[in-house]
């Protein structure tokens, strides 16, 4: 979790830099989405899937996985959701 706080980063460059498979860092995601549903200090940021070639932006889409296709323009270059999570400013 520590590796998301105050920024955001995809599931390629996480597991670059816990040397896990990416697969793996889908499945932490979900469990950090899950304990932060009620975390009143932290929320879970995802930045969505975007096209290249046209700027379809997949808003949809609630999975962590890449698509593999743009639904508009059929292109395969997709860039990845990527993920963060951000510090809520205190309540007093
Ligand atoms: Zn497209």
């Amino acid at each position: 979790m520590h590796l998301l706080t105050g920024t955001q980063r995809s599931a390629s460059e996480l597991a670059g830099m816990i040397d896990a498979p990416e697969r793996e860092i889908e499945e932490h995601l979900v469990h950090v989405v899950r304990s932060l549903a009620r975390d009143t200090t932290r929320r879970f940021l995802l930045e969505p899937s975007r096209c290249h070639d046209c700027g379809f932006v997949f808003r949809e889409r609630t999975r962590l996985t890449t698509p593999g296709r743009c639904p508009t323009c059929r292109s395969e270059a997709i860039a990845p959701p990527r993920f963060g999570i951000e510090l809520r400013a205190s309540k007093r």
